[in-house]
């Protein structure tokens, strides 16, 4: 392939939020979704490492500062 066909079929890269959560979210049916958003609003309940965590052992890949970005709106998907 020349460069310029390279360059011809370049697509820009996947566009929207990066977000962890976001994309998490995406892959859930409702109820997982619903519980989730539940998980998210329960800060007491739920510390960012605690929901991290079992989101892990549950097979998302979500770390903890994902969690915490999100909670605070600071993520990409924030609703600043
Ligand atoms: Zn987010």
């Amino acid at each position: 392939m020349s460069l310029a066909q390279a360059l011809a079929a370049h697509t820009p890269s996947k566009p929207g939020p990066k977000c962890a959560i976001y994309r998490l979210f995406q892959e859930l049916d409702p109820d997982d979704a619903a519980a989730l958003t539940e998980a998210l609003a329960d800060k007491n309940r739920w510390p960012h490492v605690d929901l991290a965590r079992r989101l892990r052992a549950e097979g998302y890949d979500v770390g903890r500062d994902s969690v915490s970005r999100h909670r605070k709106g600071d993520c990409a998907c924030g609703t600043r």
